[in-house]
């Protein structure tokens, strides 16, 4: 799967891409990521600016509409591939699990990150990005948000990962969309605090049983909205 990321610090990604599953997913063949540099498509002049002061008036600056459009139309056209277009907005449709499947299954992402007040609104209405947004809060720019998106995608590619049950067993996933159940790992002991007997008990059935009774528990204290969702989309029709 083809990343194209579209930013004015493509150097905030170094470190990232070179660690990790991502690192391994690219190393594998798996994921391709590409950067481009907004501040290329600026017009000629020491600085490049790409911004301005926003019509109307007001606090900070606006990315300019015509190096955005010119930028993401030339990466677009980099590879015959069809892209996905995202605009990363606090103002955008919210990210979720679901999301991250549904983008997982395309081929190509094209990540369009902000920076300053964010975009001229002619960018969304010329280019007609999908705008995600990942929670209701403000970030200084949208390369978080971008890694966050790659981070949950790029898991749900086969291979990606050692173990493709980890994906049907994470929290929010295909399985059954609750929350995952708790674990442990060595040792069995520490502190007086101990692993449930059932755990080293051997019994995989047993095992399955606590685990999903586990999950629904954990689900309920927690996140009670998701199992409301649960039992709307396992609802047989006639019911
Ligand atoms: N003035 C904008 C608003 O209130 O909607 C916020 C601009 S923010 C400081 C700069 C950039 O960070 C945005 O253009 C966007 O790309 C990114 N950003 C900030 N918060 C985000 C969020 N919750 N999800 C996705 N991107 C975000």
């Amino acid at each position: 799967m083809r990343f194209d990321i579209v930013t004015l610090f493509p150097a905030l990604f170094e470190g990232y891409l070179g660690e990790g599953l991502l690192s391994k997913a690219i190393k594998n063949e798996l994921v391709d990521i590409h950067r481009h540099d907004l501040r290329e498509f600026a017009p000629q002049s020491v600085h490049r600016p790409v911004d301005d002061k926003p019509f109307g008036g007001g606090p900070g600056m606006l990315i300019q509409v015509e190096p955005t459009v010119k930028c993401v139309e030339a990466v677009e056209a980099m590879s015959a591939v069809r892209a996905r277009r995202i605009l990363l907005t606090p103002g955008g449709k919210t990210f979720d699990q679901r999301m991250a499947e549904e983008f997982a299954s395309d081929q190509r992402l094209i990540l369009l990150c902000g920076r300053y007040e964010g975009f001229d609104q002619r960018v969304t209405d010329i280019w007609q990005p999908e705008e995600i947004s990942i929670g209701d809060f403000v970030l200084n720019g949208g390369e978080v948000a971008a890694m966050v998106i790659i981070e949950a995608v790029i898991r749900l590619i086969p291979g990606v990962l050692g173990d493709q049950q980890s994906n049907i067993d994470d929290s929010f996933s295909q399985g059954n969309r609750l929350l995952e159940f708790p674990q442990y790992t060595r040792p069995r002991e520490f502190r007086g605090h101990t692993v449930p007997d059932v755990l080293t008990g051997g019994d995989h059935g047993a095992i399955a049983k606590w685990r999903a009774e586990q999950s629904r528990l954990r689900t309920q204290s927690r996140r009670s909205d998701l199992l409301a969702e649960n039992e709307i989309e396992n609802k047989h029709p006639n019911e």
